[in-house]
């Protein structure tokens, strides 16, 4: 077991993230709340540096790492979200970073981490090949592994979205959050079930590839297919060595919904019509079960937008409403 993780421990995520982070807007969506009748706002996070959340807890992992750790310098295997907030936090800190990617990565992310400071460094032919670099940066150079989501740090850091979240808005009856490795949910559940147990967290995925949901009903961490989604973001499993996530998920959240990818095209299109904003296919997936009334709303609803960093190409094609996912069921 893992050590767990307090509200104490998001209010001093707070403190300490305060000098590093946006502090996001929140904002009521008056197309969402037309249309579903309850007020909604909008948790603006696809505004936070580096175009995702993930930057929160990353920064707090990272300057939570004794002195004599961090000097050691930090590494984690992902080219998305995780990673760019990885080399942003260390960067922010004068810490050394390596983020490992295989050689199928696309040249564009491998400059984007390289650009936020970080040290890129290409191996093999495969996100497993890459994690074996970090396993081995850990093991033989003193590195430190910032993992994206199962570790106390991170959660805490991503539980201060719903310390702000509350403390604009504290009569919320529910909380839509897009869910994978549940880090983020996580947090957040903590935060709002300790300021406001009455507010439901509702955890969303897509249909395709939901590693959390699969391992909610098997009732234990359980392996998942990755599938391609429009929700790329909240692909990839929870890790059969789980230790934190899988169970606040199952003690903290009330429930879980999945949408599909015509649903998550629909919302990113809405966003960007009715809201002029940009979300990725994972931040979009709460808009996406309010606006399928697979959510049914019963009074203000609270939505976490968590990202931006989409492909510009295929937003444009759901823009057009050209994008192959409007014909899936
Ligand atoms: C990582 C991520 C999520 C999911 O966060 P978890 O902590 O893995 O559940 C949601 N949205 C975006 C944009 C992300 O990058």
């Amino acid at each position: 077991m893992g050590k767990a993780v307090a509200f104490t421990d998001i209010l001093a995520a707070a403190n300490r993230l305060a000098p590093h982070i946006r502090r996001t807007p929140v904002e009521t969506s008056l197309a969402l709340t037309e249309r579903v009748g309850h007020p909604v706002h909008l948790k603006l996070e696809h505004h936070q540096i580096t175009g995702s959340f993930k930057l929160r807890g990353a920064t707090n992992a990272v300057l939570g790492l004794p002195e004599k750790e961090r000097k050691r310098g930090v590494s984690a295997a992902s080219t998305g979200n995780h990673g760019r907030a990885v080399s942003h936090a260390a960067k922010a800190t004068g810490t050394r970073a390596i983020i490992c990617m295989s050689s199928l990565v696309p040249a564009n992310k491998v400059e984007a981490i390289a650009a936020l400071g970080a040290e890129a460094r290409i191996v093999g032919k495969s996100q497993d090949d890459a994690q074996v670099e970090v396993d081995r940066l850990v093991a033989e150079e003193g590195f430190n592994n910032i993992p994206p989501f199962d570790h106390p740090d991170v959660i805490a850091g991503q539980g201060t979205i719903g310390l702000e979240f509350m403390a604009a808005l504290p009569d919320l009856d529910a909380i839509l959050v897009p869910l994978s490795g549940g880090g983020l949910i996580s947090g957040i559940a903590l935060a709002v079930k300790t300021m406001s147990p009455k507010t439901r967290v509702v955890g969303v995925s897509m249909e395709r590839g939901a590693a959390m949901v699969a391992c909610l009903a098997a009732g234990h961490p359980v392996d998942v297919e990755e599938v391609a989604t429009l929700a790329d973001s909240l692909g990839g499993g929870i890790g059969l060595d789980n230790r934190l996530t899988f169970n606040m998920v199952r003690d903290l959240v009330d429930e879980t919904i999945l949408v599909s990818e015509s649903e998550i095209a629909e919302a990113v299109r809405f966003a960007y019509e009715f809201e002029r904003e940009v979300l990725e296919g994972g931040a979009a997936v709460g808009i996406a079960a309010l606006m399928s009334g697979k959510f049914e709303p019963r009074g203000p609803t609270g939505l976490v937008l968590t990202g931006r960093n989409i492909d510009t190409r295929v937003h444009r094609e759901i823009i057009c409403g050209t994008h192959p996912a409007f014909e899936e069921a």
